[in-house]
């Protein structure tokens, strides 16, 4: 089977005013000209409307960093799936790490939040990992599998849902796993898809944690890697465009 067309998704998390951000993505859309890999651009919710408009008609593509799990509602300082999808985003980060330890987010949690991007129309990048305690007691995988089964919303499919494996110890602190442990957690993730989907090889797995222009193309190139997720490096044009340009 054919592999998926690659994602690069880019993470600004809580960085960027306006003048700073949309600088940002007038950059990444002047230089990514035509790429391999799908671009995505997922800016503080501050800003998802203006670098919508800033990248419109270009292909890259607009995410969230997050949603809630109801469409609407009395819920202070969230913000609802269908309010992305108003705005022009067609992915949303759920479960990130910052988000899982962060704020407390259990698979339960995760999963609803999917489902609610789903149903507004989004496709739901799901993002799982172990600690650094879990895998010093050799359980990566383990965490892993048990995430990805609490995690995966109703109507899951390859072309609505979005698998990054983010180990937390990696995540800004410019260290990785190595190859072989990526390409560990990769192959239980596929395994574990195909068990209940006869398109798994269709999924896209990213990773993410650490990735930078000195390491993407070792890390790109691994078997079952089909693009990454990348926090600090996507605030750099440069660095960002370099990683997306490793993708054939
Ligand atoms: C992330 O936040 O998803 C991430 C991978 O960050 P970084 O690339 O900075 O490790």
């Amino acid at each position: 089977m054919s592999k998926p067309r690659p994602l690069i998704a880019g993470n600004w998390k809580m960085n960027g005013r306006r003048a700073d951000g949309l600088a940002l993505a007038e950059a990444i859309r002047a230089g990514a000209g035509s790429l391999a890999a799908e671009l995505l651009l997922c800016p503080p919710a501050t800003l998802i409307a203006q670098v919508g408009e800033k990248i419109k008609g270009s292909g890259i593509a607009l995410g969230g960093q997050d949603c809630h799990w109801a469409a609407s509602g009395a819920h202070t300082g969230d913000i609802a799936a269908p309010m992305l999808a108003d705005l022009g985003c067609r992915y949303v980060i759920v479960g990130h790490s910052e988000r899982r330890h962060g704020h407390g987010e259990t698979d339960a949690l995760v999963k609803a939040k999917a489902e609610a991007a789903l149903a507004a129309g989004l496709i739901a990048i799901v993002c799982l990992g172990e600690t650094e305690a879990e895998r010093d007691r050799g359980e990566a995988e383990k965490v892993v599998a048990r995430q990805l089964d609490g995690s995966l919303p109703k109507g899951t499919s390859p072309d609505r849902v979005v698998i990054a494996y983010e180990p937390v110890w990696a995540i800004g602190t410019g260290r990785t796993p190595s190859n072989g442990d990526i390409e560990a957690i990769h192959s239980v993730l596929r395994r574990d898809l195909a068990a209940y989907f006869p398109e798994a090889d269709r999924f896209r797995l990213l990773y993410g944690g650490s990735v930078k222009p000195n390491n993407c193309e070792d890390i790109l190139a691994l078997a079952n890697v089909d693009g990454a997720l990348v926090g600090g490096a996507s605030l750099k044009e440069l660095d960002f465009l370099t990683i997306a340009r490793t993708c054939h």
